[in-house]
């Protein structure tokens, strides 16, 4: 008995009979006597078709009424759920993201949660009922809705459980836990029963897109009990914990992220100070860059090449040509065709056969790496997107993870 936040993703209530059976398994919990706060997604396909629509209408539509827009998706599941609950007999109540009290700041889009204001929540679960909130979005400092960037509503309720101080949030979605590999691309992939925050922070910031990678950063900061989970069957899921030294295994996960794309600068004059110039630049306008590689200079001149996100792309490119005389580039070369990589694991930092072990098996299987990045719990590489999917398997043959 105690405090428990179960979160549902867009499969799981995806149409009338999943929202019974949601609200089938949310009854249930509440009546071994427990608080119950539940987070849903928006249905199915819901957010995609969103943005379709807007796309019709405007292709560059402002973030803010995206915001707007995407929100509403959410707003139908918290309701349904809360008419399916009632007419099982049980108290629900339904909250949208302000209501539930959850601030936070203005960025548009990739919102971050600063403060939850709980007394509402509080007010609700006192009050014996069933608290329903809308994931995946707050609200900001000009009372605007704001969403938390694809995948938010497992930040939304791992935010929930830290800020009640709950005994548990389970994540309930369409696979039985965490696996070796997304096991939609990889038929040998294994579940794991446990993995430690630090991992599954890296493998959901590679493109494990099993959990939301903030949502991870949350549960480590403030020790929220995690649970990744299926809503379709009664299976025991995967634990994210902190995991000590002894159990921390050489190769964790393999993931692929597909939102990639490199932008090469030719011919860049060889001095001091030209990387300082080309990355302050794009920091300033917010765009993030990844995997950085630079050329030995030849002449006076060198090439860099790097990776951002394919939806910063155009912004990045168009930045870059505005200061092409400053910058001091004679081309600017750019693709998207191309996905990264990675494996992850704890125990490989000092294990530098590890990566050779990678670079093997995509020599095996014929596929050449473009680019590389290391930091001590994982090994990337930047490779043609079309070969992803076999990169993947191959990798994970080779690891085995008996
Ligand atoms: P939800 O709608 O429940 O939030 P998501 O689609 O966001 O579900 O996340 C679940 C999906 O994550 C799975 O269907 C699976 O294809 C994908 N996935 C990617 N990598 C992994 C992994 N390592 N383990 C489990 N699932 C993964
Ligand atoms: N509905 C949102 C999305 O599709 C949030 C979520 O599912 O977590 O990204
Ligand atoms: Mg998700």
């Amino acid at each position: 008995m105690g405090l428990i936040v179960q979160k549902f993703g867009g499969s799981s209530v995806a149409d009338a009979q999943r929202v019974m059976n949601v609200a089938q398994r949310v009854l249930d919990t509440y009546k071994q006597g427990n608080s119950v706060v539940v987070v849903v997604s928006a249905q199915g396909d819901t957010t995609d078709d969103l943005i379709e629509k807007a796309k019709e209408i405007n292709p560059k539509a402002s973030k803010r009424e995206m915001d707007m827009l995407l929100s509403t998706g959410e707003q139908i599941s918290i309701s349904l759920l809360a008419m399916a609950i009632q007419k099982l007999g049980g108290n629900a109540v339904s909250l949208t993201g302000w209501q539930a009290g959850m601030h936070t700041d203005s960025n548009y889009g990739t919102s971050r949660i600063h403060k939850i204001m709980s007394e509402r929540l509080k007010k609700e679960l006192d009050a014996g009922n069933i608290v329903i909130v809308a994931g995946f979005q707050g609200i900001n400092k000009y009372d605007d809705i704001t969403t938390l960037g694809r995948g938010g509503s497992d930040t939304s309720a791992v935010a929930i459980a830290a800020a009640l101080g709950a005994d548990l949030c389970e994540i309930y979605t369409d696979v039985d836990g965490v696996y070796t590999a997304d096991p939609r691309i990889v038929k040998g992939a294994k579940k794991l029963d446990d993995i430690s925050y630090d991992e599954m922070l890296e493998l959901a910031s590679l493109g494990a897109n099993v959990l939301h990678n903030r949502s991870v950063e949350m549960a480590k900061k403030y020790n929220v009990k995690l649970v990744v989970r299926s809503s379709l069957n009664h299976n025991e899921g995967t634990i994210v914990k902190e995991v000590n030294k002894v159990e921390k295994m050489l190769v964790r996960g393999v993931a692929r992220d597909n939102d990639v794309a490199r932008i090469a600068l030719v011919n860049i004059v060889d001095e001091p100070g030209v990387a300082f110039r080309i990355f302050s630049l794009l920091a300033k306008k917010g765009i993030n860059v990844d995997i950085i590689l630079q050329s030995i200079g030849r002449e006076g001149k060198k090439d860099i090449s790097f990776t951002v996100n394919e939806s910063n792309l155009d912004a990045a490119v168009d930045l870059l040509n505005e200061h092409k005389e400053t910058i001091g580039f004679e081309e600017i070369k750019t693709t998207s065709e191309v996905s990264k990589v990675s494996i992850v694991g704890a125990g490989m930092v000092n294990n530098p056969g590890v990566a050779a072990s990678m670079f093997e098996a995509l020599y095996d299987a014929n596929i050449n790496i473009h680019m590389i990045a290391t930091s001590e719990i994982k090994v990337s590489v930047l490779i043609n997107e079309k070969n992803a999917e076999k990169a993947v398997n191959a990798i994970h043959d080779k690891f085995h993870f008996a």
